[in-house]
């Protein structure tokens, strides 16, 4: 298992055009989703978050209605005060939380999370891989971004590929 989050950029750079071959393997593949995620929740019980964060150091955090709601309470604020101070406008995303590009997410601190009980829903999920919106592999195409900076999908990815047969150097 790979967890350096060094390596895992790297690699995950290196293979995005083998997991481009892949996400596209896996549209032909009979395979039996509830395998594949049951070996990513194996992968997930192996790799300690909090070790590692990455997520909210990296990627952007969503909010629906019901996260605003739940973080203003949360954070006993009125949700035009939480609107204003702890999220902005995204072009491609819609609301998320405000965040550094040094540190990442406005509610990390260190490696922790501040706001853990009342986490949008996009982060209490995340990366995605044993559940969410539509079919495995229609989600699928999230994942190769993801790979280059979260080790329970890099690591979930090289697995998946072993179990439904693909092979990394067919074209
Ligand atoms: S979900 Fe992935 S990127 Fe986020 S903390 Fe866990 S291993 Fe790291
Ligand atoms: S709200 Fe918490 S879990 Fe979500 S990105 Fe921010 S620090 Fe991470």
């Amino acid at each position: 298992m790979i967890t350096d989050l060094v390596q895992i950029k790297r690699l995950g750079e290196q293979k995005r055009a083998e997991n481009e071959r892949f996400r596209r393997h896996l549209k032909t593949y009979r395979f039996v989703e509830r395998k594949l995620r049951q070996m990513a929740i194996e992968t997930e019980e192996q790799i300690d978050c909090l070790q590692c964060a990455n997520c909210c150091k990296v990627a952007t955090a969503r909010l629906n209605e019901r996260d605003v709601e739940k973080l203003a309470r949360y954070l006993r604020l009125p949700v035009t005060r939480f609107l204003r101070d702890y999220t902005e406008e995204s072009e491609e995303e819609g609301l998320i939380l405000k965040r550094d590009a040094q540190s990442g997410c406005v509610f990390l601190a260190g490696n922790e999370c501040t706001v853990y009980d009342a986490r949008p829903g996009s982060c209490e999920n995340f990366p995605h891989l044993t559940g969410g919106a539509g079919s495995l592999q229609s989600r699928m195409w999230q994942f190769i971004d993801r790979a280059c900076y979260c080790p329970i999908v890099y690591n979930t990815l090289e697995q998946w590929k072993v179990e439904t047969e693909f092979s990394p150097t067919a074209k």
